[in-house]
């Protein structure tokens, strides 16, 4: 198997059985940030903390996207002959923060505004030294594997 390596370090605990988003939190005003960043758009302070965003989010609104993203700075297969499509929401988390995701559900009749969703990680390619590299996703609670793609062959 191998090796799997975040996408970009900060965004997610990693490694991890149960990956958690982070986020961070703005010490002056509370206002939570995705991705973690030092300076707060509420207030305009500069003093921030990484915090958990934790394992799950309700789905605010989503989308299926069905046809290859611009790359860069997609960075997943954009061949249009393999390409699988898949689902994009936004998830309400903590203190109301919308966080942009990637899901591992890609059918519309598996996708209801207001689910609850959680946390998990999803292969988007292999690099040069053979490493997988895996980005977030949102799927299932409980950690029900998406079956998309498991019967295109
Ligand atoms: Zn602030």
């Amino acid at each position: 198997m191998p090796t799997q390596v975040p996408i970009k370090e900060g965004l997610f605990t990693w490694p991890s059985d149960e990956p958690v988003l982070l986020g961070s939190r703005c010490t002056d005003c509370g206002n939570h940030m995705f991705p973690p960043q030092g300076d707060c758009p509420k207030c305009s302070g500069s003093s921030t903390e990484v915090v958990e965003l934790g394992r799950t989010g309700t789905l605010w609104t989503w989308t299926i996207q069905d046809f290859p993203p611009k790359s860069p700075p997609y960075a997943g297969n954009v061949d249009p002959d393999t390409y699988e499509p898949f689902g994009v929401g936004y998830l309400e988390m903590a203190d109301k923060l919308l966080v942009e995701s990637r899901l591992t559900l890609a059918e519309p009749d598996d996708l209801e505004i207001g689910m609850e969703l959680e946390v998990t990680v999803d292969p988007l390619y292999v690099d040069d030294d053979g490493n997988e590299v895996v980005t977030f996703a949102f799927g299932p609670v409980g950690g029900a594997k998406s079956e998309a793609g498991a019967s295109h062959d």
